[in-house]
């Protein structure tokens, strides 16, 4: 691949990684409060998008070449209210939508095929992950400030933690 692929790649490693400090930042507020659901389901979170920094580390080194991930900058820890956490992780999220397409728009102008094919997969899991990042955040404004609803979403957020 070339260095422009190899560089963006790297940089989405470092972006995959990032987005699991945050999560794993957020479980730990959750894991405070504590909400377990929520904090299982961030916990999950930060694993998959591990798995995700991993995907491109290995698709790197099948190119025959080495990783080199730059410095992940600090994520933020303290929050006001469960509803900026919900905000902030769609934020997220639809930043790393962009930084795919980004990715993907790069490769079809270097015509890097199996970086494009490579790309497909992270296209559709962001269109899930906008999904369920929407789907938090409507839930959090639907219930406000009623305390026992809140309780009642924990127990959904424990069921799809699984
Ligand atoms: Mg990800």
């Amino acid at each position: 691949m070339n260095e422009k692929i190899y560089k963006a790649l790297n940089e989405q490693i470092k972006h995959e990684l990032y987005s699991s400090i945050l999560y794993l930042s957020i479980a730990s507020y959750f894991e405070n409060v504590p909400l377990d659901g929520m904090m299982k389901w961030f916990r999950n979170q930060a694993r998959e998008e591990h798995e995700h920094a991993m995907k491109i580390y290995q698709y790197i080194n099948d190119r025959n070449m080495q990783v080199e991930i730059p410095a992940i900058d600090k994520t933020p820890f303290k929050f006001n209210s469960i509803l900026e956490i919900f905000e902030l992780a769609q934020a997220h999220e639809k930043k790393v939508t962009h930084w795919i397409n980004e990715i993907y728009d790069l490769a079809i102008q270097e015509k890097d095929h199996a970086t494009h094919v490579f790309l497909q997969w992270f296209i559709t899991e962001q269109v899930e992950e906008e999904k369920n990042a929407q789907d938090n955040v409507d839930l959090i404004r639907l219930i406000g400030d009623d305390k026992s609803a809140l309780l009642v979403l924990d127990q959904d957020f424990a069921r799809k933690a699984g």
